[in-house]
């Protein structure tokens, strides 16, 4: 179950980590030269690429797809706006339909425009996932909540823990999961009870990987490196298998420092990291 370690079976890329890279193919390309099989593409470059292009490229090359990048932003301040955020989250079923991606990673957003109501704007994510759920089940498309840090609960997400994650998912039942993000959830103090519950109900569908710089200077763009920061990742990766999870981690870096380097260079550094301070394993002090 688990690849051995440093295996890169176990390595997938976010393609918000290597924008810089190019076409949906050319950052394909990139990662197959560093012998990195799994993606988590998002919608852009798949647009950009047209959805069968970019699922005959992840079929002619075996590639596995962890994740496609992203549904939600459910909350608007009217009903048109309610309506299209449903309309425009069909449309990203049917991609991770046709890229058999492990699951839709929902950033289910923040407040409507001129809203100060946080408990309706969670209101409305609840009811956009009910409302899309149905859909996604017919399509075979599995739904991953991602909480999202506090700081952006305004703006991005207003689901930022967890357990208010997993209570979501207990609602709506079958299809429905949490993608877990070290970034976001590695200073929960509930968190290890969080993930067993996770994995006890089968609801872990993705692992994402980066690191929590300190200082943190842009709290979007300023992720760190894995080792680079202050999150324990072994221990954390420990916690996620024992919950059930052997699936791939996930490096999703959004960072301008990284995003100025070449690509080969930022794969490398990743995939020498990766054998290094991400296995569950090793031990975080290796960096
Ligand atoms: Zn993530």
């Amino acid at each position: 179950m688990t690849g051995q370690k440093g295996s890169l079976d176990n390595l997938s890329i976010n393609f918000a980590t290597v924008r810089q890279g190019g076409t949906f193919g050319e950052i394909v390309d990139a990662c197959l030269r560093h012998g990195i099989s799994a993606i988590s593409p998002w919608r852009e470059h798949v647009a950009a690429a047209g959805l069968e292009e970019a699922a005959r490229i992840v079929a002619s090359n075996g590639l596995k797809v962890t994740g496609h990048c992203r549904g939600g932003f459910f909350p608007a301040p009217d009903v048109a706006g309610r309506r299209a955020a449903i309309e425009d989250n069909r449309r990203a079923i049917d991609e991770a339909a046709a890229l058999k991606a492990d699951c839709l990673v929902m950033v289910v957003g923040g407040l409507p425009k001129g809203s100060r109501d946080i408990a309706g704007a969670r209101a409305m994510v609840a009811d956009g996932m009910a409302e899309i759920l149905p859909y996604a089940r017919q399509a075979g498309v599995k739904l991953a909540l991602e909480p999202l840090h506090p700081f952006y609960a305004a703006d991005r997400a207003c689901l930022n823990t967890l357990k208010q994650s997993l209570d979501l998912c207990d609602t709506l039942g079958e299809g429905v999961g949490v993608a877990i993000d070290v970034y976001h959830v590695w200073w929960d103090p509930d968190l290890e009870a969080q993930v067993a519950r996770a994995g006890r109900n089968g609801q872990i569908f993705a692992h994402h990987i980066c690191d929590w710089l300190v200082p943190t200077t842009d709290p979007l763009n300023d992720r760190g490196m894995m080792g680079d920061g202050v999150i324990d990742l072994p221990r954390f990766r420990r916690m996620i298998e024992a919950a059930g999870f052997f699936g791939p981690q996930e490096v999703e870096i959004f960072s301008h420092r990284w995003q100025a380097r070449p690509v080969d260079e930022v794969l490398s550094v990743i995939v020498e990291r990766f054998a290094n301070v991400c296995q569950p394993g090793a031990s975080p002090a290796a960096a």
